[in-house]
């Protein structure tokens, strides 16, 4: 059970475990306040009384300022949904930013006015988002956060959700209650949380392994920061980088796997996380050809007595 709050180093705050646990914290907070978070453990049948709509006194307050990362799976939505290119989409609603906890780009949406305090660019003043259909995961969570842990004893992750309590929020104060499984099947979250499940385990790794030092004891080279990115962000470039790169002349990519990846985006998103868990971690996830593997064997031989 959560026991006091700590805060990320983006003011969000989060529930402090013992150490005794490995914790995946979402980046699933759209939230304005500095300490908003309710240390309340909520599991799938747990209830609470929230509901949202155009005649609350504070319907789109939240949607000014706001402080949303987005996630790969998050920008193929409004990518498909806006039908633009993904070059097209990141240029005009979003802004670099850094992970905090991995040091990783990200982008976010960019927010209006000259400071972000401004309105989000798909919020509409009377009839709320423009983009609902296919709003970021943050949007649909809140006003819920949602943690991952794993006891150090073990052997799966297990999910929860807590309240993201603002006060200038009057949706807590509406008499609706549902269970948090009713509110997920409500706001559709859990495609998002699938799909952009293995980017969020490659951040989290990433944080682990910056607390130490960085991945071996290194920080992320400039090259792999790029990459990334671009798994991250652009599912064209990267569909580039695949197929008409010499991506295909060092890994091993089954012709079947190749087939789906060729058409299905999330599949290939899939096969990007692969990768750079491959590329960052050193994780079997992706095969290279026996040749390629063998010079890059005797590279880093040679690195190693020449060090
Ligand atoms: S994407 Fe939609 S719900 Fe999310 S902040 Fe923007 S307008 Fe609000
Ligand atoms: S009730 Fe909360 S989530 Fe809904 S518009 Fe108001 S501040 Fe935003």
């Amino acid at each position: 059970m959560a026991e006091t709050e700590e805060t990320d180093g983006e003011g969000l705050a989060r529930p402090a475990y013992g150490s005794d646990v490995e914790m995946n914290v979402f980046d699933a907070v759209r939230s304005q306040s500095a300490n908003p978070v309710q240390p309340v453990k909520l599991g799938k049948t747990d209830s609470f009384c929230f509901h949202c709509h155009k005649d609350v006194s504070c319907w789109n307050v939240c949607c000014h300022g706001a402080d949303i990362t987005l996630p790969p799976y998050d920008i193929l939505r409004l990518v498909r949904f806006l039908h633009m290119t993904p070059a097209e989409f990141l240029e005009g609603y979003t802004v670099p930013a850094e992970h905090s906890e991995s040091g990783m780009p990200v982008v976010k949406i960019k927010m209006g006015g000259e400071n972000g305090e401004g309105p989000c660019p798909f919020m509409h003043e009377k009839d709320g988002c423009l983009a609902y259909e296919a709003r970021p995961s943050a949007c649909r969570y809140y006003p819920l956060g949602l943690i991952s842990m794993k006891m150090k004893e073990a052997e799966t992750k297990e999910d929860f959700h807590f309240i993201v309590r603002e006060e200038h929020c009057r949706g807590h104060a509406e008499e609706k209650r549902q269970t948090v499984a009713e509110f997920r099947n409500e706001q559709d979250v859990e495609a998002y949380e699938q799909i952009n499940r293995g980017w969020i385990d490659i951040l989290m790794k990433l944080a682990s392994w910056r607390s130490m030092g960085g991945v071996l004891g290194k920080e992320p080279t400039a090259q792999v920061r790029q990459m990334f990115f671009m798994v991250s962000t652009d599912i064209e470039r990267f569909r580039r980088f695949v197929f008409e790169s010499r991506f295909l002349e060092t890994y091993k990519i089954p012709d079947e796997a190749l087939e789906l990846a060729r058409k299905n985006d999330i599949v290939l998103l899939q096969l990007g996380f692969d990768w750079l868990k491959n590329v960052l971690f050193n994780e079997p996830t992706i095969e290279m050809h026996e040749q390629v593997l063998q010079a890059a064997i005797a590279k880093a031989r040679t690195e190693l007595s020449s060090s």
